[in-house]
């Protein structure tokens, strides 16, 4: 039988300090979209790394959002979900950077 793991728990984000509502859910920061190395599958808090996981990356998929985040200190890639919490101009940053980090080829 599968334990379900959801949880939640609210939390200070360590990238820009925002006191986060944890919703049991997602456990990444609404404003800057930071999170933390905790699971190694969503929501099971199996992993011990607690590295900063930062967003790099957006993908487009069925008109939603997908945020890619690498963790700072291994380098685990994880995919997070973009909600109506979330900022969207944080969203909007990550394509305007990646653009001109492609423009700078
Ligand atoms: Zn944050
Ligand atoms: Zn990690």
């Amino acid at each position: 039988m599968k334990r379900f793991s959801r949880r939640t728990e609210d939390f200070v984000c360590e990238h820009c300090n925002t006191e986060v509502k944890g919703n049991g859910y997602t456990n990444h920061c609404p404003h800057c979209l930071y999170s933390k190395h905790v699971d190694i599958n969503p929501g099971d808090r199996a992993s011990d790394c607690g590295g900063l996981m930062e967003p790099i990356d957006i993908e487009q998929k069925n008109g939603g959002y997908i945020v890619i985040q690498r963790c700072l200190r291994c380098g685990f890639i994880r995919k997070n979900k973009i909600t109506a919490e979330d900022n969207f101009e944080a969203v909007l940053n990550i394509i305007r950077h990646k653009t001109t980090l492609l423009r700078k080829g």
